[in-house]
């Protein structure tokens, strides 16, 4: 019996002021967005025994800043990366970029090596933002984030995947009696925000299936969320039940790595519950804005390696 290489995934950083994650299948390595610094980057790269230059492509979900503030940075250490996004995005991106940039639409597939892509539109106050189905010879994942509502299209691509980080940004009333701005919770709660974690949930409802091994529930909001909250919700939603295994993404360190097998049945990979207490700071380039606002800027802050 020939046997499949797995494909692991890791959540580097998630959340309202840097997102990151980096999948890989055998020698290709690829990063769905680039929200945080290249010191952070490398330190979080090597804590799974990987350097920057390992990577050879970057995914972008969108122009936000906390999706691609080390952009720059990371392509002046690796020249050789090449940039997929939507075309809204493209035109955010600086000038580094030029002669990087393949331009992806949605439901258009496209090829990293063994790893079969597609993209699909996701409903978010951005140019052209997009989510990412991942399938390799071992297993499908499915990401989305930064979504404030989600259609069909968003419900096929997550169908059937072996893993999904999906977002669970707020909770609905922490939102609506925390301190920001009526304009700003307005534009969280709205369609082109950020889903809460009871829309989270009734997403999952629809796509959840047997073979659903993990679930991470990632950009979720410092302020206006709690792992409790989640936790809550999942109860409340009747999924906590389910065979899957889920954890909650964090901004402050990564998650455990996930490897995904051929396996579909088989036990849960991953080694553990994610680290606790790793209070990293923001590095430079980070504001002291309140977070929802840092990710409406959609220029990258130059960040020096
Ligand atoms: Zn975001
Ligand atoms: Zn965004």
């Amino acid at each position: 019996m020939t046997s499949v290489i797995p494909t692991r995934f890791c959540v580097l950083a998630s959340g309202s002021n840097g997102n990151c994650t980096l999948v890989e299948h055998g020698e290709q390595r690829l990063l769905i967005d680039i929200g945080i610094g290249p010191r952070v980057l490398t330190r979080r790269l090597g804590e799974i025994g990987l350097n920057v230059s390992d990577l050879s492509h970057v995914l972008l979900t969108h122009e936000h800043g906390d999706h691609i503030r080390g952009l720059d940075a990371l392509l002046a250490r690796q020249p050789k990366l090449t940039i997929h996004c939507g075309p809204g995005t493209a035109k955010f991106l600086g000038e580094s970029t030029v002669g990087h940039i393949e331009i992806v639409r949605p439901d258009r597939d496209m090829a990293v090596g063994p790893m079969q892509i597609s993209t699909f539109a996701v409903s978010h106050d951005a140019a052209s933002p997009l989510g990412f189905r991942i399938e390799t010879p071992a297993a499908t994942l499915a990401y989305a984030t930064d979504l404030g509502t989600y259609d069909d299209a968003v419900l096929r691509h997550l169908d059937g995947a072996d893993a999904l980080i999906l977002e669970a940004n707020h909770d609905a009333t922490m939102l609506r009696n925390g301190p920001y701005a009526s304009f700003l919770k307005t534009r969280i709660a709205g369609p082109k925000g950020h889903l809460s974690n009871d829309q989270s949930m009734a997403l999952l409802a629809q796509v959840l299936h047997s073979r659903l091994r993990h679930v991470i529930f990632a950009h979720r909001s410092a302020v206006n969320n709690s792992d409790e909250a989640i936790d809550k919700s999942l109860e409340t939603s009747g999924l906590a039940s389910e065979s899957f295994t889920w954890q909650v993404a964090s901004r402050r360190g990564p998650l455990p790595p996930v490897t995904l097998d051929a396996t579909p049945h088989g036990p849960p990979s991953d080694d553990g519950p994610a680290p606790n207490g790793n209070d990293e700071r923001p590095e430079n380039g980070a504001t002291s804005l309140p977070q929802e606002i840092q990710t409406m800027l959609p220029f990258p802050t130059n960040l020096a390696w």
